[in-house]
C-alpha cells in the first residue's frame, strides 16, 4: 500500500501547529504498524513537504532526485526535488521560485501563500510521476494541499498514471479555505469549480474544491465531523457539506506519549505517577511559588494554556474568573496572541489577587502548570481535535471544556452517577463556564471524588498507534472500494 502524504509543515522539520505535529507522526508510525518495512504488500508511506526558507538544510542530508516542469501561464516554472529520510521514512522537500527561501511557512498573504501552495500541490503530484512511483493514496491536509486533490481528480480520467490512485482530503481547521487563491489556480491551469454543488464564493478556493472532489474527507475527530455540516461551524459550506456526508468520517489525532510523560518529564519539579499523586502536589506548590501565588495546597489551581485566539475562548474565561471573586482559587493563564486578549488578561490579573497571566510562549512552564494545577481551562468555540485536554488528562489535571469537536469526543462529563474524566458545558458563554467551574470547585473539595477523576483521565489511551489503526483501516477500505468500481 502506497500513500503519498503531503503537508505544509511536519515537525522534526518545521513546525507551526497542530498540522505539524499529525504530520511528523502519523506517518513515521503508520510506517512501523505490523508492516516490516519494504515488505510486500506492506505499507510505504512518504512525506512531501515545501523546502521552506525556515528547514535548517545542514541538518538532514538532502539528495536531489527530480526536476519537474510545472505548468504556469506565464510559461514554465521548475521544481526541484530533495530526499532525505526520518526514522526510516523517505520525505521529500521541494523547492523552486515559488517556495520563499526565507520568511515564514504561513505569512497571511494570500499572493504569497497561494501561488507557494498551489505549486507546491502540482510539483508533489508530478515528483510522484518522476519517480515512478504510483500512490494507491493520495493524502493531503488543509488548504495548503487541497489543490492537489482538485488536480489530481480534474484529470484521472485522462491521466493513466494517477488512474487508481484514490484521494483522502484530511481537515484540521475548516475555516481556513485559502481565500484569495483563486488568481493563484487559474495561473497554474486550475479552472474554477463552475457547476459544481459549491457556492459560488467558494468555487476558486483550493479548500472547497478539494473538498468537492476528494474521494473521502476526514476530520482530526469524529465530533467536528459532524460538526462541520451545521451553521455554527460550517464556515458557510455547511449545505455543501451536506451533499458530501457520506464521504465524511473523522479520527482523533493522537499524543505523543514519549515527550508527554509525567513519570519522566524533566520540566516538572518533581515526577509522578498515577499510583503517587500524592507526589504532584509538591509540583504545585512549586508553580504556586514560580507565580507569586500563595503556598495553599487547599486552594484550587485552575491553569489555561493557549493560543489567544477568539477561537479558543480567551474572553469566556476571562468573564466567568471575574464572576467567580466570592470564592477562593487561584488561576493562570499561559498564552500569547490577539494584543487584546493579551490586554485583557493583564487587567484581570491587575484587579484580581487570585489571578497571575504570563504572555508568552514558554513549553517549560506550560508543562509544570499541566503537571502541577488542579484543571485546565478549555472553552473553546469550536475545536477540531484539541492536544491541551489529552495532554491535561495525562498529567492528572482535570479538563473544563466546551463540549465541541475533540473535547466532547476525548472528555466524558462528570456526573453523580457516572465516572468522569472532565467537565463539560454546552453553550459558548461566560455564564455556563462560570457555573461549570463552580461545579468543579464543589467537587475538588471531595478529594476521594477528584483523585478518581484524576486517575481515570490519566487511564485514557490517546496513543498515535491507536490513531494510525484506524487510518490503516481508512486506506484499506478505500482502496477496496475503488478497485470494487473499477
Ligand atoms: P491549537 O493547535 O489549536 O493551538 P491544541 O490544544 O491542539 O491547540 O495545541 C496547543 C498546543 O500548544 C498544546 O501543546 C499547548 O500546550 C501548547 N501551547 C499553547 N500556548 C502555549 C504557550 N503560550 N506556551 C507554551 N505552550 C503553549
Amino acid at each position: 500500500m502506497k500513500i503519498w502524504f503531503l503537508s505544509a509543515e511536519a515537525d522534526p522539520f518545521i513546525k507551526v501547529g497542530g498540522l505539524g505535529d499529525v504530520a511528523g507522526t502519523l506517518p513515521p508510525v503508520l510506517r512501523r504498524l505490523g508492516y516490516p518495512p519494504g515488505s510486500p504488500g506492506g505499507l510505504d508511506v512518504r512525506l512531501v513537504l515545501p523546502l521552506h526558507g525556515g528547514i535548517d538544510k545542514q541538518a538532514y542530508r538532502l539528495k536531489p532526485v527530480a526536476a519537474m516542469e510545472i505548468y504556469h501561464a506565464r510559461g514554465p516554472m521548475l521544481a526541484e526535488a530533495y530526499q532525505t529520510e526520518i526514522e526510516g521514512l523517505p520525505v521529500y522537500l521541494i523547492a523552486g521560485p515559488m517556495i520563499p527561501e526565507d520568511g515564514p511557512v504561513y505569512t497571511g498573504d494570500a499572493g504569497i501563500d497561494g501561488p507557494k501552495f498551489v505549486f507546491f500541490s502540482l510539483a508533489a503530484l508530478e515528483l510522484a510521476r518522476s519517480l515512478d512511483w504510483k500512490p494507491d493514496v493520495l493524502h493531503a491536509n488543509d488548504w495548503h494541499t487541497a489543490a492537489a486533490v482538485y488536480a489530481l481528480v480534474s484529470k484521472r480520467g485522462l491521466d493513466l498514471f494517477f488512474q487508481e490512485t484514490v484521494t483522502l482530503l484530511e481537515v484540521h481547521n475548516l475555516p481556513y479555505l485559502g481565500a484569495g487563491t483563486g488568481s493563484a489556480l487559474q495561473a497554474f491551469g486550475l479552472p474554477p469549480g463552475t457547476g459544481t454543488d459549491l457556492p459560488e464564493w467558494a468555487q476558486n478556493m483550493p479548500l472547497p474544491l478539494g473538498l468537492q472532489t476528494a474521494d473521502h474527507i476526514v476530520t482530526v475527530s469524529p465530533g467536528y465531523a459532524g460538526e462541520i455540516l451545521t451553521p455554527e461551524f460550517g464556515s458557510g459550506l455547511h449545505d455543501f457539506l451536506a451533499t458530501r456526508s457520506g464521504s465524511i468520517s473523522g479520527i482523533l489525532n493522537g499524543l505523543d506519549l514519549v515527550s508527554w510523560d509525567p513519570t519522566r518529564d524533566p520540566h516538572l519539579p518533581v515526577n509522578y505517577s498515577r499510583a503517587d499523586l500524592k507526589v504532584r502536589l509538591e509540583n504545585k506548590s512549586a508553580l504556586q511559588a514560580e507565580l507569586g501565588l500563595p503556598l495553599r495546597k487547599d486552594l484550587p489551581l485552575l491553569g489555561m494554556i493557549t493560543r489567544m485566539d477568539h477561537q479558543k475562548g480567551v474572553d469566556l474565561a476571562l468573564d466567568a474568573l471575574a464572576g467567580l471573586d466570592d470564592m477562593a482559587w487561584q488561576a493562570v493563564i499561559l498564552g500569547t496572541g490577539d494584543p487584546d486578549l493579551e490586554r485583557a488578561a493583564e487587567q484581570l490579573d491587575a484587579a484580581s489577587g487570585q489571578v497571575r497571566a504570563v504572555l508568552r510562549f514558554d513549553p517549560g512552564l506550560a508543562r509544570r502548570i499541566y503537571g502541577g494545577a488542579d484543571a485546565l481551562l478549555i472553552p473553546s468555540r469550536y475545536e477540531p481535535c484539541g492536544l491541551a485536554q489529552m495532554i491535561a488528562m495525562r498529567y492528572g489535571n482535570v479538563p473544563i471544556a466546551r463540549a465541541t469537536g475533540g473535547l466532547k469526543d476525548t472528555i466524558r462529563d462528570y456526573h453523580e452517577t457516572s465516572a468522569g474524566t472532565g467537565f463539560l458545558f454546552s453553550e459558548p458563554n461566560a455564564q455556563a463556564l462560570e457555573a461549570t467551574i463552580r461545579r468543579a470547585l464543589n467537587i475538588f473539595g471531595d478529594k476521594r471524588r477528584w483523585q478518581g477523576l484524576q486517575r481515570r483521565g490519566m487511564q485514557q489511551d490517546f496513543s498515535w498507534e491507536r490513531s494510525a489503526q484506524q487510518y490503516l483501516e481508512l486506506y484499506e477500505g478505500l482502496i477496496a472500494a475503488n478497485r470494487g468500481q473499477a
